[in-house]
């Protein structure tokens, strides 16, 4: 079993990889819910939509978010009656938060939730939210805290951020399935996704950290920092405002107790022998995933460096 943590924009573009290169049935994905919101009375989960869809085969590519040729009567209508619109929902993602906010207000849990919504959509892989409990991603700016939405969507991440925390996170569990998914895996894979605010509130909810140290599974991240830059969005503030360095280095600091394996980009060539000389296992690979078959290929050569690695662990193992 191929588990994968991730938020939903480079961790979707990873995952549409992966689907495209393993059975459906071999992938169970822990989801970061840190950025869920309530909106138009809705409750409303971006990363665990974005996985969803592309699972489904669905999400928008122009957009990264979505449903692929989605109208916006709604956000329109909305717009007309003064109601806020700066998170744009369209109208078939809406009949999703709609059948969401109804499972969870008939006493489903957010994990039951979205096992149906994924089977309703013919989702035949696991998708599972970080926790049940709500762990909201709190980003502290000059103008005082905002909610991820708040400083990424509605503020554009203009902002100087000055820290980020994760509240009700002490107090959380991992959702059912999460703990034992990564201790059953064969592979457990962190996708390019943001450190901080994508992959941090997954490491948040206490017991998951401590699986990803515990489990036989190599702990694998492919890095969303290329040649000293995010690929895309607000990575490199929040990793700064975190303390890590914006760099192939800060990623592997970020992970620095689990990890295993570490994908750097070509570009990093360099980054990547000196940190090889702290130990770590590094592989260069190209990582920008701009078409169908750079996705695909990076999911093929991420699987080939893991499993290319444990076939010469057990050749050379004489048990
Ligand atoms: P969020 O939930 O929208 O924040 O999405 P993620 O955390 O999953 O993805 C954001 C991260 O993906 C950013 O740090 C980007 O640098 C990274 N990213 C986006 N596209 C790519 C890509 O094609 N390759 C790599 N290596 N990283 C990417």
């Amino acid at each position: 079993m191929i588990v994968v943590l991730t938020g939903g924009t480079g961790g979707a573009k990873f995952v549409d990889g992966l689907r495209q290169v393993v059975s459906p049935q071999e992938l169970t994905i822990i989801v970061n819910t840190g950025d869920d919101l309530e909106w138009w009375s809705l409750y409303v989960s971006p990363d665990l939509d974005s996985i969803t869809y592309v699972l489904a085969g669905l999400l928008s590519k122009e957009r990264g978010w979505g449903v692929k040729g989605d109208t916006f009567f709604c956000l329109q209508a909305m717009g007309q009656l003064g109601q806020p619109i700066w998170f744009q929902v369209g109208d078939r993602d809406l009949a999703v938060h709609l059948l969401r906010t109804r499972l969870l207000s008939k006493g489903k849990t957010l994990t039951e939730a979205t096992l149906e919504i994924a089977a309703k959509l013919g989702v035949q892989a696991t998708i599972l939210p970080m926790s049940d409990s709500r762990v909201e991603t709190r980003v502290m700016t000059p103008i005082g805290e905002l909610s991820f939405e708040e400083y990424f969507v509605q503020r554009w991440y203009q902002d100087p951020v000055e820290s980020v925390r994760f509240a009700g996170a002490a107090e959380a569990q991992p959702a059912p399935g999460v703990v034992d998914a990564i201790m059953a895996a064969s592979v457990v894979l962190l996708a390019p996704s943001n450190p901080v605010t994508s992959i941090g509130p997954i490491l948040a909810v206490p017991g998951i950290r401590e699986a990803l140290k515990q489990t036989q599974a190599p702990v694998v991240a492919v890095t969303p920092i290329v040649a000293g830059v995010a690929v895309s969005g607000p990575t490199g503030v929040l990793m700064a405002a975190q303390g890590l360095p914006v760099s192939l280095a800060g990623v592997a600091q970020a992970y620095h107790d689990f990890l295993d394996i570490l994908i750097a980009d070509t570009q990093d060539a360099r980054a990547a022998e000196e940190l090889k000389r702290s130990g770590l296992r590094v592989y260069c690979a190209p990582t920008l995933m701009r078409t169908s078959d750079d996705k695909a290929n990076l999911a093929r050569t991420v699987l080939s460096v893991v499993y290319g690695e444990s076939k010469a662990h057990n050749a050379s193992d004489p048990s």
